[in-house]
């Protein structure tokens, strides 16, 4: 998606350890115009699908997520990076997390995740796949169904795509960074 690969490289910020900083229209100040832009292409691109609510985890892919489905017209569910008391029927699973380097137990209530769901998942950054993995898990879980996986940035050198394809998980990267060494950014 050009528009995004142009403001990447125009706002983006390298940081040491392969991190890439979009905190000026993504992760902190977020940019309406360009989420919704970023929205269509995700529904563009998973137009042949059969897809009945989006789910993401907080906080960063809930931004994308809603436009997506505000435009869908189809409910958006957020998984939780912290258990809430009053939940019911919880579903869980552990995640490691490579920007703070710990684990983290996510939930999501059963309630809003049931075996007549056809999910598309929605989050901002594809890295190594930890986090998209305990989504599946989730997903597995509750016994909806996977209809794809949209990151508006996949890190390409960190290799998520990978153990995803392997259990045969559709993913769709708006932009893919091919490398950040030496603090610059290199889009495919
Ligand atoms: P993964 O589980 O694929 O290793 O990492 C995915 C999660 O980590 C994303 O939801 C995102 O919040 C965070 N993340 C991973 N890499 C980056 C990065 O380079 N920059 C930012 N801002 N977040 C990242």
């Amino acid at each position: 998606m050009e528009l995004l690969k142009q403001r990447i490289l125009q706002d983006g910020k390298c940081y040491p350890g392969g991190i890439l900083k979009v905190d000026s229209f993504i992760n902190h100040q977020m940019d309406p115009m360009l989420l919704y832009k970023v929205a269509e292409e995700f529904i563009y691109r998973f137009r042949d699908a059969n897809i009945n609510k989006i789910v993401t985890i907080e906080a960063s892919g809930i931004a994308p997520a809603i436009m997506v489905g505000y435009i869908m017209h189809l409910p958006v569910v957020f998984i939780k990076k912290k258990q809430p008391k009053t939940m019911e029927n919880m579903l869980s699973t552990v995640v490691h997390s490579f920007t703070k380097d710990r684990d983290y137990t996510v939930c999501i209530s059963n309630n809003f995740l049931t075996p007549d769901d056809h999910i598309l998942f929605i989050d901002d950054f594809l890295a190594y796949g930890n986090a998209a993995l305990g989504v599946l898990d989730l997903i597995n879980q509750s016994g909806a169904v996977l209809e794809g996986m949209g990151f508006i940035i996949e890190k390409a050198f960190q290799k998520g795509r990978l153990p995803l394809k392997e259990v045969g998980v559709r993913v769709e990267s708006l932009a893919i960074i091919d490398s950040l060494e030496d603090c610059t950014i290199t889009i495919r």
